[in-house]
């Protein structure tokens, strides 16, 4: 029986490379009965709201949804949706594996997951101004926002993702040498948590600049990472850099009750409507929500043909250092699907 997932295509190149990543589950036989839904730009396009009642309500009754990137207005128009969409469902883990797909990668074979905290820290956004003499912005003071029950339950979701997926190994990075208080915290709450999983998943701790320099002399010493916001949301950029861009980085926002897949790039404005953007990150997390779902074997054939479309080298989009367009790329990847075992 097909499962009903929310659908949102998105702004940019969102709907072209959302209507590749359709072509391809729906080759591979993925039995996924899609509520499209509008959502930021493409909502106000259309005289709504950027974040529509109705896109809330599918996403509510689903509780998976595939999205494509949405623009946030530089300056003035509304705020983020990305972030909005986050606050309304508590998606508080952010999941982004890097594994290498590019064959002549700088590191073969990597494949580590970051989880990122979503919610909390400095992203938090509690920030102000504070006037001295004729200068309303003399000062800018933001608050890094921790809580015990944030960091136990980020920590604690590591953790289990770790014993789900197989791994060995959780990694807690922080900056508590410095920030005693808030990173204490964090630090303090893992090392707790990390005692109830003693003896079944490796418990290390790292300083974050530490870890940054790691990352990129040695990163197969990591297997999952966690962390707070801002520090995953660097790293997890970074990791992505470590295999071949954001060309190939999926992401999952995860809550109690909502999954919400995505690309990690944005609507790239800049090549929209031109039918030449890389629809590869939205596949592979189309791949992360197969899954979720407990499809995992499709998922697993759909991400074959992706690797073997991009080992072959020959119908690659101009991103990739090909000529092809989001169509001829879409193709390959399904004439490989039926030899994807
Ligand atoms: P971007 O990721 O959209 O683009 C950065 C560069 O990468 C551009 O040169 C773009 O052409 C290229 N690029 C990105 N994805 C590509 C793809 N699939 N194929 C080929 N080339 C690709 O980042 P940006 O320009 O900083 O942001 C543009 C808009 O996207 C902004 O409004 C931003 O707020 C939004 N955004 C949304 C999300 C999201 O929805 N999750 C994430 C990041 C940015």
């Amino acid at each position: 029986m097909a499962t009903t997932a929310t659908l949102i295509p998105g702004d940019g190149i969102g709907p072209g490379i959302t209507a590749a990543t359709l072509r391809v589950l729906e080759a591979a036989g993925a039995p996924i009965e899609w509520d499209e839904r509008v959502a930021g730009v493409a909502a106000t396009e259309l005289g709504q709201d950027p974040l529509p009642q109705e896109t809330l309500d599918s996403i509510e009754g689903t509780r998976l949804a595939l999205k494509g990137p949405l623009t946030t207005p530089i300056g003035s128009g509304f705020r983020s949706i990305n972030v909005a969409l986050r606050k309304h469902f508590d998606l508080y883990a952010n999941v982004r594996p890097a594994k290498t797909i590019l064959p002549e990668a700088r590191y073969p074979d990597l494949d580590l997951v970051i989880v990122r905290e979503n919610t909390e820290g400095l992203y938090a956004g509690i920030e102000h101004f504070i006037g001295m003499d004729k200068d309303p912005k003399a000062v800018a003071e933001s608050v890094m926002l921790i809580t015990r029950f944030g960091s136990d339950r980020i920590v604690r979701f590591a953790f289990e993702y770790a014993l789900q997926h197989d791994r060995e190994r959780v990694t807690l990075v922080h900056k508590a040498n410095i920030l005693k208080c808030t990173q204490g915290l964090f630090l303090e709450v893992g090392r707790h948590v990390a005692e109830e999983y003693e003896g079944r998943i490796r418990f290390e701790e790292k300083i974050v600049d530490n870890t940054a320099m790691q990352l990129v002399l040695d990163p197969y010493q990591f297997d999952v990472i966690v962390t707070e916001n801002m520090f995953g949301d660097i790293l997890s950029d970074l990791a992505a850099g470590l295999v071949g861009g954001l060309g190939f980085a999926p992401g999952v926002n995860i809550g109690k009750t909502v999954s919400m897949f995505e690309a990690v790039h944005g609507s790239a404005p800049d090549i929209a409507g031109r039918g030449v953007a890389n629809p590869a990150a939205l596949m592979l997390a189309a791949c992360l929500m197969l899954e979720h779902m407990g499809l995992g074997e499709t998922g697993r054939r759909v991400r074959e043909a992706l690797l073997s479309t991009v080992a072959e080298g020959k119908t690659l989009t101009r991103d990739l250092g090909g000529s092809a367009s989001t169509t001829e790329f879409t193709d390959a990847i399904i004439a490989n699907l039926a030899s994807a075992r």
